[in-house]
């Protein structure tokens, strides 16, 4: 049997990122996550699609979304290479949901449901290691030592739009253009909701059974 191709939907900070890592561990999928695709490219050159900013990065400082031209490159070329998938971070809006049901086959779709409030604090205290991407909270899943990565000794950065003024903006656009994706799911009948506010543990008990009873 081939692996899994699943769907990981939240808002920003509901935990999808820190349950990929364990859904790649034990499924043995690509982790495909359009943020991270697009940290590496910042400062690539788009000024030839005439949109607002010239960069990705203006985009993700204001806490907006990159236009989906860019980001739609990106998710067919790295499901093209995939054998099985947890994609995190797309689609973001309905455009990019319609885009998906063209050029993949979905599995598995989960949402992890996490009240807002409880959202800035995860963001604005997340840190992520600046060598393997590891993600940890200041108070919620500390490392050891303060500062350095339990998994590599690499360095803990806080991330440019983990800032609360970044991430209300970035909660704003969620609420917008990615709350009618789940609605969109939903409506399909699609959609496994897990509650995203249990421990991190017992989330991922929670990912790991659907998955295996949907896949
Ligand atoms: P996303 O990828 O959805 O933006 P992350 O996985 O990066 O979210 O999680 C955001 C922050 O919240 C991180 O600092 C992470 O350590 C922390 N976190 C993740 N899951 C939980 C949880 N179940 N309870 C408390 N904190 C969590
Ligand atoms: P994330 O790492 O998923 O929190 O994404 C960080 C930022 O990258 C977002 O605030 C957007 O600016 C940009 N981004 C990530 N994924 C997408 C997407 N699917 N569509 C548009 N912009 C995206």
């Amino acid at each position: 049997m081939s692996n899994p191709n699943i769907l990981i939907l939240g808002a920003p900070g509901a935990g999808k990122g820190t349950q990929s890592s364990n859904i790649v561990e034990v499924f043995g999928v690509e982790h495909v996550t359009t943020g991270d695709a697009l940290r590496a490219n910042k400062d690539m050159d788009i000024s030839h699609l005439d949109t607002e900013y010239d960069t990705p990065r203006a985009y993700m400082d204001a806490g907006e979304l990159v236009p989906d031209e860019v980001v739609n490159e990106i998710v067919k070329t790295a499901l093209d290479e995939a054998d099985g998938y947890v994609l995190d971070g797309y689609p973001r809006n309905l455009a990019q949901a319609e885009y998906l049901d063209e050029i993949t086959d979905l599995d598995v779709v989960l949402y992890l449901d996490v009240d807002k409030d409880e959202l800035v604090d995860r963001l604005t205290g997340r840190r992520v290691c600046d060598e393997c991407g590891a993600n940890y909270h200041v108070e919620f899943n500390p490392p050891a030592e303060e500062g350095v990565c339990d998994e590599c000794g690499g360095e803990l950065i806080q991330r440019d739009d983990d800032t609360e003024e970044t991430v209300r903006e970035r909660i704003n656009v969620y609420e917008e253009n990615t709350e009618p994706v789940i609605e969109h799911f939903e409506e399909e009948g699609e959609l496994a909701r897990i509650d995203g506010e249990q421990t991190p543990d017992e989330v991922w008990d929670d990912v790991r059974d659907t998955v295996e009873s949907e896949a």
